[in-house]
């Protein structure tokens, strides 16, 4: 299964994207994650990609298609992955087509996650994530209301909260969605991939939604 995940900031692919992996055991490729990972470690990547990601800019394609090269070569990917955060323009849609018609993997499908500005907002200020192992949960979510610390980890570690998630930076994350990414909505229906699903709603009801209009594993 070699699927993208494509919706705005706080639509929730990240948090079905673990579900994925739960259940078919292909890796999820977040490049946010990646991007955040090499900030964490220090590396001469992350000094470069860390002022963008800050100020809620895309990073540079050359950087992002490079670690998005690399990781579709590694072993755990050859069975598939749930690509989520990536491509998020022309640029970067057309080297993923480059590089899978290369190996002749295309993609299975795009889902496309449906979510009103309201719900957005609400989601992004509530979410907080695990440092030690990156399970997303939501404040204001009934199942998780008011949640402080990781109820995965053995030590529940305190959630931490994205330097990203603030309001002003995430005006201009919805900004380049809506001029950058939004255009690969057309990209992917013209080419018959596209299946779109209510991304609103509770996160069980989400991923049945989401199973629903997956091609069969
Ligand atoms: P969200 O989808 O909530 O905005 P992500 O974790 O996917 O969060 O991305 C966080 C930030 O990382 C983005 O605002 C951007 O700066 C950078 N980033 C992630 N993926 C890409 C990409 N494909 N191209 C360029 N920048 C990216
Ligand atoms: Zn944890």
């Amino acid at each position: 299964m070699r699927i993208v995940l494509l919706g705005a900031p706080g639509s929730g692919k990240g948090t079905q994207a673990q579900r994925l992996v739960a259940r078919f055991g292909v890796p999820q490729i977040s490049t946010g994650d990646l991007l955040r990972s090499a900030v964490a470690r220090g590396t001469e990547l992350g000094r470069r990609a860390k002022a963008a990601m800050d100020s809620g800019q895309l990073v540079a394609d050359e950087i992002v298609i490079g670690i998005i090269r690399e990781r579709l070569g590694q072993g755990d990917a050859q069975d598939g992955y749930v690509l989520d955060g990536f491509p998020r323009n022309q640029a970067q849609a057309r080297a993923l087509a480059t590089m899978l018609a290369a190996i002749g993997q295309p993609l299975d499908a795009v889902v496309l996650f449906e979510v009103d500005y309201a719900e957005i907002a609400r989601r992004i200020s509530g979410r907080r994530s695990c440092p030690n192992c990156g399970t997303i949960y939501n404040v204001h979510d009934a199942s998780t209301l008011g949640i402080t610390h990781c109820t995965s980890c053995d030590a529940g570690p305190l959630l931490t909260q994205r330097p990203d998630d603030n309001e002003q930076t995430v005006a201009r994350r919805l900004a380049v969605y809506d001029e950058q990414t939004r255009p690969l909505i057309e990209h992917y229906r013209a080419q018959g991939l596209l299946r779109t699903i209510d991304a609103q709603g509770d996160v069980e009801e989400v991923t049945d939604r989401l199973l629903a209009v997956l091609p069969p594993a």
